[in-house]
Order: C-alpha cells, then structure tokens, then sequence
C-alpha cells in the first residue's frame, strides 16, 4: 500500500510539474481562454446532467464515472477538445468516413463516453469490416508495437518525422484495436499507403460495445518537438517531450496555413477547417497522383 500511494503522489506531482508550462502558455492566449471557459461551463453540465441520468438509472457500480487523472486544464492546454476540421475526399471515391471523431465527446453510436480524460475522444474513429488493411499515413518508422488490454487491444506506433509530414512537428501516431499483431518490427520504414496492421475490435470488448465489440481504427497522434522517445516496455505508451494532441485531419491541411496545434486548427475559419484529403484506393491508385500522404483507409 505504501509503495502504490508514493508512486501515485509522485505521478500526480509529474502531473502538476508537466501542465505548468502549459499553464503558462495559455495565459498569453486571452481570446481563447475565454472561449475555453464557455466550454468548461458547457463540460462541466454536460458532465452533471450525465452523472444524474446515471444514477437514476441506478447500477452504480457499472454505471459510474471513471475519475479523471488531471484538471481538464490540463488537458485543454495539450489540445483535447473538438477543432472543427472536416474531411473532404476526392470526388468519385468511396472512403471510409469518420465515425467519432477527434476530440468529441460521444461514441459513433451517440452514445456519452466514459474516460478518465474528461469524456473527450483522444483520437480519430473509423469504423471498419475486421481485417480491413490499415495504411500508414505518411512515410513513417515503426517505433512501437504490443497487445494491451482494454480500450487498446494490438496496437503500433509510427513516428513521422518533419521530412514526410511537411510539418514543423513530430508525429507519434498510434493505431489500435488491431484484428491481430502488427506484421511490421520495431524499427521497420514504411512508406505512405503501406499496410502497417489489419483493423478489428481488440480491447473494445466487455465494456459499453458488449462481447462482440466495435471494429474500427482509433488513431491518435501524439505531437513533439524532436525525435526523441522512450517507450513503455509491455504498455502501449511512448514517452516524449511535450505530447501534445493533435487532430489526425491537421495532418492534411494545406500546409501554407502552418497550423500544428488544435489551438490554431481551433481557430480557423469554417472554410479553412475543409480539408482536402488524399487517398490511396483498393486498387492501388494514389488520388491526387503522387500525393506523400493518404487516409488511414483505403477508398473505393
Ligand atoms: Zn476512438
């Protein structure tokens, strides 16, 4: 018991130190912080409503919230709130949409989620047929890959470095609830469209989607300033310097708005927010030719 309440203090105290910086940075940005302070307000009675919906339903135990590890602060500050992007794909393909998307606050089935990050989706969602060819989005090293537990089930991490993505970040981008292990190893070089892992429904079991699950891609891009990592022996974690969120669709904005952070995808204007995405189809096809980035997903 010892043991597990200092490690906590000293988890929570990682916490506090990280979010100051963050903290700081936020100050400079007035216009924003209050806007995020209507979104707190609208959070926090989204939240209440929810907990008294729950409990009248009673079934306390199954039905409670899960604790969030860090004021939403925290999270704000890394980019964890819906940026408004759209995607926009070529005309005449069938590609697979987005279900849930970066930063909401419900499952593709409409239903509210439950997470220790204050009910905020950390990544992207597409719902797909398991076994479905999962794609890399960018050229991209294999950094990381394993089988967790729930809520992530086979997963793997690509970094993509400036180079590939035409951006001034570092992308660590983590693929999960793959139908089986990953093929690739731990340092493999993938070029955009190759096939980096089959898509499924490992770690959605058991919990809201039941004993069938739902079978789709949750992609997250974590966000840094160098190449630098550590990653987490037997967990799906990568640690690296400041783990930004970024909206997996900020990857396709057209780049001349330089743009790599939700701050600023936040704030663009409704037509900036379409993003025109390039594709690779079943057959093969890159739409527009010879782009260097496609969709996690194959169209048709
Ligand atoms: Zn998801």
């Amino acid at each position: 018991m010892l043991i597990s309440s200092s490690t906590l203090s000293a988890f929570l105290l990682g916490i506090v130190l990280y979010a100051m910086p963050n903290s700081s940075q936020a100050v400079d940005r007035a216009p924003s912080n209050l806007a995020n302070s209507v979104r707190d307000d609208s959070n926090t009675l989204i939240l209440a409503k929810n907990h008294r919906e729950k409990r009248k339903m009673g079934g306390k135990k199954k039905m409670g919230k899960r604790a969030a590890k860090a004021p939403y602060e925290y999270f704000e500050a890394k980019g964890l709130f819906a940026t408004g992007l759209v995607p926009v794909f070529p005309e005449g393909l069938d590609c697979p949409p987005i279900s849930s998307p970066y930063g909401s606050q419900t499952r593709y089935d409409g239903s509210q989620r439950n997470n220790s990050h204050h009910d905020y989706h950390n990544g992207m969602d597409i719902s797909l047929e398991p076994g479905t060819p999962l794609l890399a989005v960018a050229d991209g090293t294999v950094v990381h890959k394993g089988t967790a537990g729930q809520l992530v089930g086979n997963y793997v991490w690509l970094h993509l470095a400036p180079q590939s993505t035409q951006l001034s970040i570092h992308i660590f981008a983590r693929y999960q609830h793959l139908d089986e292990p990953s093929p690739l190893n731990v340092g493999d070089l993938v070029k955009a469209g190759d096939i980096v892992g089959s898509g499924g429904a490992t770690g959605t079991t058991g919990g809201h989607f039941g004993s069938s699950g739902y079978s789709h891609l949750h992609l997250i891009f974590s966000t840094g300033p160098s190449a630098d990592h550590q990653v987490s022996p037997d967990k799906p974690l990568i640690k690296h310097a400041t783990q930004n969120y970024l909206d997996p669709l900020g990857l396709y904005l057209d780049k001349s708005m330089g743009a790599v952070t939700n701050h600023a995808l936040r704030d663009l204007s409704s037509d900036q927010k379409k993003v025109s995405v390039p594709v690779r189809t079943t057959d093969g096809r890159t739409v527009p030719k010879g782009a260097n980035l496609v969709w996690p997903l194959a169209c048709q």
